[in-house]
């Protein structure tokens, strides 16, 4: 008998590209998501269908972990409660994007609008299969651009979801800010940077003022339901300077929580191990950063793998020879944390 499972298994929807899946949690080892629908581009859903599939995949995750879901970091022990109703989305259908971010795949940023999902939930709501108190996501592209965005988060809040919108903000939304305002939403914006140039090379548009001016919008209708994201990208936004700068705009817009990633492909390419040090010098400069300022960090998926499983015991030999890592080491262990020794 196994007692791992997750909620996307029981009550999860994703709308990928092509299919409909329980999640959209691609595991670090390729084991692909744990698919519902294949082929699939809008049309209407036959939910009895999904909740059979459902049910036929929980049975088999009761006696072993299934092939998808093996070192899922969302894995834990887990009550099915048998009840055929969704309450947890995500969108992850549309490739529109008005970014064309470095560490993006080439098949996003694209300009073909994808397949509507608003009847599909309106649709599911009729039914009866709906749950409230979960969380809608969307992600992308850039969601903003979806077809129905805007109805799908008055439906979602109507309701009694939270919604969740991973957005670029160069595109401004009147209704993520009435979301955000009544607490029934997030927006999670990735500006990686804390300087126009920077922005630029990593965004590949010359949107930082206007991305800006969005923001300290947003920030208005809640400080805390606003995330800032900032991604490391190695040879751009790795550095103590950016992310000074990144912290003094952040202080400016008066937001509480900001997100730290490392670059996907990076942190694919060098396999969580290999990662260099000078990566984890720079997200404890991160964190110190933020705590002397009073700002949360979120550690993001990615990052938050190659943390766990990094087995540095101390402080690598290389380091003393390097004068950037060095001063860096001096100032933020030796100095200021007198009595934290560099333990990994
Ligand atoms: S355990 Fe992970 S892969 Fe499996 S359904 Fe849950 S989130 Fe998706
Ligand atoms: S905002 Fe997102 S989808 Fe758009 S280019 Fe950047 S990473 Fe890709």
């Amino acid at each position: 008998m196994n007692n791992l499972g997750c909620i996307f298994l029981e009550q999860g929807i994703d709308f990928e590209f092509d299919k409909v899946c329980d999640c959209c949690i691609l595991h670090h080892d390729n084991r692909g998501l744990p698919v519902l629908l294949n082929n699939y581009h809008g049309e209407m859903i036959d939910w009895e269908y999904i909740f059979n599939v459902k049910a036929q995949r929980v049975a088999k995750q009761k006696e072993k972990t299934i092939f998808e879901c093996e070192n899922c970091y969302h894995l834990g022990e887990y009550f099915f409660s048998g009840e055929r109703k969704i309450s947890e989305f995500h969108f992850s259908h549309c490739r529109l994007c008005n970014a064309k971010c470095i560490y993006c795949s080439d098949e996003y940023s694209c300009s073909v609008q994808n397949y509507n999902t608003y009847p599909i939930i309106k649709d599911l709501i009729e039914k009866g299969y709906y749950k409230s108190g979960g969380e809608a996501t969307f992600q992308g592209g850039e969601p903003t651009c979806m077809q129905n965005f805007d109805e799908l988060i008055q439906l979602f809040t109507q309701y009694g979801t939270n919604v969740r919108v991973h957005s670029s903000a160069i595109k401004y939304s009147e209704t993520v800010y009435n979301a955000l305002e009544q607490n029934k939403g997030t927006i999670v914006i990735s500006l990686d940077s804390g300087l126009k140039d920077t922005y630029f090379k990593i965004k590949q548009t010359d949107k930082f003022d206007i991305v800006c001016s969005n923001i300290k919008k947003y920030a208005q209708a809640s400080k805390d339901n606003v995330i800032i994201k900032y991604i490391i990208i190695p040879g751009i936004n790795d550095n103590i300077y950016e992310i000074d700068k990144f912290f003094r705009l952040i202080k400016s817009f008066g937001i509480t929580t900001v997100a730290l990633d490392l670059e996907i492909q990076y942190a694919r390419k060098y396999n969580n191990k290999d990662v260099s040090n000078h990566i984890f010098l720079l997200v404890d400069y991160f964190n110190q950063k933020a705590q002397d300022l009073k700002i949360k960090v979120l550690i993001y998926s990615f990052l938050s793998y190659v943390l766990k499983n990094r087995n540095m015991k101390k402080l690598p030999k290389y380091i003393g020879k390097n004068n950037f890592l060095c001063s860096l080491y001096m100032i933020r262990y030796v100095d200021k944390r007198k009595n934290i020794e560099y333990k990994r």
